[in-house]
């Protein structure tokens, strides 16, 4: 995969998870959910003669139904959610200085870069656990109680466009006590194995709507798959937190595009800040190394290992070239710009999470803290 040439987190060997989801299906005991990420959806139907871009979502929530997952939930709303803590905190550390620029936590291929060769410059990272573990831990922590199901029978599957994913899913952290946020990683690959497995077309099979509770996700989710997404996502919340006025268009073009180094000024009200995004390790040491220096010009920083972003995740389906993650990033900004909400604090299912949270658990259940040392997984990847 892609993931070889760029990922330093040893995730670069996919060790199917399609057996044990199978198995987790036939189990009458269990609940079994699925996520689904934003890139996935617009790659997923390469393999069922489309264009890249194609946006799937809706028939991939009526698929997942059919191969027998109890609740299908959307990771844009887990971006959305991840945006509204990440942009609060932000706001607070523009307030205090502290830590400044941070940085987004979102890769786990880019985590695992930072704690292995720039230990010093882990506290710029958000604390924000990455959209695929909040979504993990809320459904087992949240949503099993308000559907009255016992967590301890959940199983969380998420379909990921990223082998990375799956060591995620793995690090001690990500579990609460003995109970996994994420139980299963699929690729993009292992589910279109597992749809042609059970003879479904994708193209045909009747488009559903995902479950309600953890699954209304805003435009501003949706680009999180794509290079310079999670922060255009993030500046329409800041602006909204620090001026107390909606972004007259949402649409930040400043830091659009494929540059693997963009940087733009954002302004918010009587202030600006400056931003960048970066996309591929290999363009990111001149960027640490002014951190290193106390020379960043940078507020805040969006970094993906992959070059595009997670369209170009190392779980997607192969042969992809530049083009091809470009016109996946296309699906899903044009996704965004038709979407009726674009801003991920209008999202009123995170609205309502948040509240009956309180903030010492959501806190506890959305925020981490990473280490120097290497942090060992349980089993194999
Ligand atoms: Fe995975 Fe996305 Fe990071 Fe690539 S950019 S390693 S797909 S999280």
């Amino acid at each position: 995969g892609q993931c070889t040439q760029v990922c330093p987190a040893a995730a670069i060997v996919e060790r199917p998870a399609i057996r044990q989801v199978r198995e987790a299906l036939a189990d009458p005991d269990t609940v079994v959910t699925v996520q689904v990420a934003p890139a996935v959806r617009v790659a997923v139907g390469e393999a069922f003669g489309l264009a890249p871009g194609t946006n799937l979502i809706g028939h991939l929530c009526g698929a997942l139904r059919r191969l027998g997952f109890d609740a299908v939930f959307d990771t844009d709303f887990a971006a959305d959610l991840t945006i509204v803590e990440e942009a609060a905190e932000l706001v607070d550390r523009l307030g205090t200085g502290h830590a400044l620029p941070m940085i987004t936590s979102c890769c786990p291929a880019w985590i695992r870069y930072v704690e292995t060769f720039w230990p010093d410059l882990l506290p710029h990272l958000s604390t924000c656990k990455s959209p695929q573990q909040m979504l993990g831990a809320v459904t087992k922590n949240w949503w099993a109680q308000q559907v009255g199901i016992d967590p301890d029978r959940v199983v969380n599957v998420a379909v990921m466009p990223c082998t990375a994913k799956k060591l995620e899913a793995r690090r001690e952290e990500m579990a609460d006590g003995p109970r996994r946020h994420v139980d299963h990683v699929l690729t993009t690959r292992e589910l279109i194995r597992m749809l042609k497995a059970s003879g479904l077309h994708l193209p045909d099979v009747p488009e559903e709507t995902p479950t309600p509770m953890l699954s209304e996700g805003s435009g501003a989710g949706t680009i999180f798959g794509a290079t310079g997404g999670v922060l255009e996502a993030a500046v329409r919340t800041v602006h909204t937190l620090v001026t107390g006025t909606e972004l007259a268009d949402p649409d930040v073009h400043a830091v659009r595009g494929t540059a693997g180094v963009r940087a733009a000024t954002i302004g918010l009200g009587g202030r600006t800040v400056e931003v960048a995004v970066v996309h591929g390790l290999h363009n990111v040491p001149p960027v640490l190394q002014q951190i290193r220096e106390g020379s960043s010009p940078y507020a805040f920083i969006e970094v993906m290992a992959c070059p595009g972003g997670c369209v170009g995740g190392g779980g997607q389906p192969h042969g992809f070239d530049m083009a091809v993650r470009r016109q996946r990033a296309e699906g899903l900004f044009s996704t965004d710009a038709a979407s009726p909400s674009r801003r991920s604090h209008e999202n009123k299912e995170v609205a309502t999470l948040r509240a009956a949270l309180g903030d010492d658990e959501r806190h506890r259940l959305l925020h981490t803290r990473y280490r120097a040392t290497v942090t060992p997984h349980t089993g194999r990847l």
